[in-house]
């Protein structure tokens, strides 16, 4: 059997690093689209930490540009197209609501578009998310949980999340679409909670910050680990039938917790260091979220095996040892 070819869009993120090493270890070819800038070119700082920057074949691309995903998609021939791509940051979705709808709803249906075009028979997979969920209909929330999404990011999400089970009732696509809760790794984004305070415990750890600036910390999430993720991904597209699925760890934990997780690794007090400020707060949060993982799990055989804790040491661990790495 010929190797397969995977199109990851994203591949420059955290989910898409850890995707496209999955994929390369099952002897994938692994072609990335990719948004270029002027200012910083491509960045693969998450695929060099991975170590596999030359083993991905990156392509020049944006989810907005109908046209080139065509030409792509037509030239490359994948089985299997990941859509990772998107503005994924909460917060920054009320600052930039029509960009994220672009990016994050549109860009998704012309992905989308452009498999229906050139390549009907692969295999799509689309990143839908837990923030769907929003103001919550069920304490546990499942593939028949009603959605309420509470961001211009949740709008976006949902839309794209739709029009993918339409691309597949509609066309008889092989799309799939994974509602993941919270994943974090350490080549989580700076922008995110759990990465924040495993970077400023680092820095306190070494004398190099001397305090941590917080917004809400009674949310709670269900928090896996990204590499445990990427799996399910993959598994959902080897199945016999498309289908989508909630991938979660079945636990849910407060910010404040995973912090006193985090400053207990480091031997720090957080209560030393911690400071509430008001502009971290959000204009609507989503107070709680636990998945149910029972689908995934009966269907794909697939299970969240890092505990939150395993994962905080683990980031705390990498984010030392990137500072003890700096010059001073
Ligand atoms: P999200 O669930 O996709 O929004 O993931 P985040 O990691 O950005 O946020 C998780 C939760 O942490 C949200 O409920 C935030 O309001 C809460 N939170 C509290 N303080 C902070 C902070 O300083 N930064 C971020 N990103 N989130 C915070």
């Amino acid at each position: 059997m010929t190797a397969k070819t995977a199109v990851i869009t994203g591949i420059t993120g955290q989910d898409g690093a850890y995707l496209a090493a999955f994929l390369l270890k099952k002897g994938y070819r692994v072609v990335g689209i990719v948004r270029r800038s002027s200012h910083f070119g491509v960045a693969t700082h998450r695929l060099d930490w991975l170590g596999i920057t030359r083993q991905v074949e990156l392509i020049d691309g944006d989810l907005l540009d109908l046209g080139g995903l065509c030409r792509t998609l037509r030239e490359v021939k994948p089985d299997e197209i990941y859509n990772l791509a998107a503005q994924s940051f909460v917060k920054t979705s009320w600052q930039q609501p029509t960009l994220t709808g672009q990016v994050t709803g549109l860009g998704a249906v012309n992905i989308l578009e452009a498999t229906r075009l050139e390549v009907p028979d692969a295999h799509f997979y689309q990143a839908s998310s837990s923030e769907m969920y929003g103001l919550i209909r069920e304490p546990v929330q499942s593939e028949t949980t009603p959605f309420y999404p509470r961001s211009p990011y949740a709008a976006a999400k949902l839309f794209a999340h739709w029009m993918t089970v339409n691309y597949r009732e509609s066309y008889g696509m092989f799309a799939c679409s994974g509602i993941l809760f919270n994943h974090e790794s350490p080549l989580r984004g700076l922008e995110f909670v759990t990465r924040k305070v495993t970077d400023a415990v680092a820095q306190i750890a070494l004398g190099r910050a001397d305090e941590l600036r917080m917004g809400n910390m009674e949310a709670q999430r269900d928090w896996g680990h990204a590499r445990d993720y990427v799996e399910a991904m993959w598994l959902m597209l080897q199945h016999g039938e498309a289908d989508y699925y909630v991938v979660a760890t079945g636990r849910t934990n407060s910010v404040r917790y995973m912090i006193d997780t985090a400053f207990a690794h480091a031997g720090l007090d957080p209560d030393k260091y911690i400071r509430v400020d008001p502009a971290l707060l959000r204009p609507a949060e989503v107070d709680i979220l636990l998945g149910n993982p029972e689908k995934a799990r009966k269907t794909l055989g697939w299970q969240a095996t890092t505990s939150l804790e395993d994962m905080i040491r683990e980031m705390v661990d990498a984010d030392l040892a990137r500072y003890r790495a700096l010059p001073r």
